[in-house]
């Protein structure tokens, strides 16, 4: 069965072609970080008419990168939320035709549940195992039983991981997105300069926080600033990015000790950063197997809604043209 993949939910316009779930026939994005980045985040409107403008061009180059047509294409799959509203509205709407024109079945994919999927792309893994999600909006520890059969164990009660790196790296002036920022800055810092406190919520809670960290990195920029005293941005880098691994990592081995799984994977745009990927994998020893997608495919793509949608088609799950979006669609 051949997929294409469509999403629209934020600021990356992609379609991807994915053969039976997992080949990667092609997997086109079309960032749109240079419209965005000099108002230091995303702009809906902006982004909807991006999106708008740019659809069509990224299916047609998706195709072509894949070597096949329209005629090839056994189903739509298409991010159907959580994401900005008008931002899914035009991948739902261009899948929506596509189908209807194609008289091929159509899938509305949970954007969170396709961050999870990017695991099985090229490989073989399989449920049932943990999952960390870290993406922009999102801080969640999933245990996968089976495809589609998913317990939320954990998530945050405030800012997402993302989301905390963001506006970190805003208030350190290091621009849009802060992720890849504040890991390129923190390369060169001294992760123990600063102590910045982690959020512990109760002994066996899952739940994560983040803005107590944040105001303690914006009352030390302040504090700093006011005595006139330096501020090292690649220390205060380095500590802050030090203090959301050590929480993510410590929830994270946890959930999967109660468990009793041997497999924990990382999802989301957070899951590309090596220091989260090193420090899990160190922490999890011999007891745990850590998996995780390549950086492409743990940010915004195609390619892992294809995936989703391709298990989910075969659950049964199919929909009409009816099919919405929804702002705040839960896993
Ligand atoms: P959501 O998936 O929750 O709807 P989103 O789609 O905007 O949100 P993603 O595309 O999954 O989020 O990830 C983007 C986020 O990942 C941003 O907050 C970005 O700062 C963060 N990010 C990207 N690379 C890194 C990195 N190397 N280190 C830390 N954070 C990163
Ligand atoms: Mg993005
Ligand atoms: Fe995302």
């Amino acid at each position: 069965i051949i997929a294409m993949g469509i999403e629209t939910s934020c600021d990356e316009t992609s379609v991807s072609i994915v053969k039976n779930g997992r080949k990667i026939l092609s997997n086109t994005i079309f960032s749109q970080i240079k419209q965005h980045q000099r108002f230091g985040g995303v702009v809906p409107e902006i982004a909807s008419r991006q999106h708008l403008e740019a659809m069509a061009h990224v299916a047609e180059q998706s195709l072509k990168e894949a070597d096949i047509s329209f005629k090839d294409v056994d189903l739509v799959a298409v991010t159907h939320g959580p994401g900005l509203i008008g931002a899914l509205l035009v991948g739902v709407s261009y899948a929506k035709g596509v189908a209807y024109a194609l008289n091929k079945p159509l899938v509305g994919v949970n954007h969170i549940e396709g961050h999870i999927f990017a695991n099985f792309l090229e490989n073989n893994f399989a449920p049932p195992f943990l999952c960390l999600v870290v993406s922009g909006g999102h801080s969640h520890l999933v245990y996968i039983n089976d495809y589609g059969d998913y317990e939320v164990m954990g998530r945050t009660i405030d800012d997402a991981a993302g989301e905390a790196f963001d506006k970190i790296a805003r208030a350190l002036g290091l621009g849009y997105p802060g992720g890849p920022a504040i890991e390129e800055a923190a390369k060169s810092g001294n992760e123990t300069a600063i102590s910045f406190p982690v959020a512990h919520i109760e002994e066996n809670d899952l739940s994560f926080s983040f803005s107590g960290l944040k105001s303690a990195v914006l009352n030390y920029l302040n504090h700093q600033k006011q005595k006139g005293e330096p501020i090292v941005v690649e220390d205060v880098a380095a500590s802050f990015q030090k203090a959301v691994v050590d929480a993510l990592v410590e929830n994270t081995l946890k959930a999967a000790q109660l468990k009793d799984v041997r497999e924990i994977a990382l999802a989301g745009g957070v899951a590309s950063n090596h220091k989260l990927r090193n420090e899990l994998t160190k922490r999890a020893g011999d007891n745990f197997r850590i998996h995780f997608p390549p950086p492409i495919l743990c940010t915004d793509n195609a390619a892992m809604i294809a995936c989703a949608g391709y298990y989910q088609y075969l659950r049964g799950v199919k929909h009409d043209l009816s099919l919405n979006a929804y702002a705040n669609l839960s896993l």
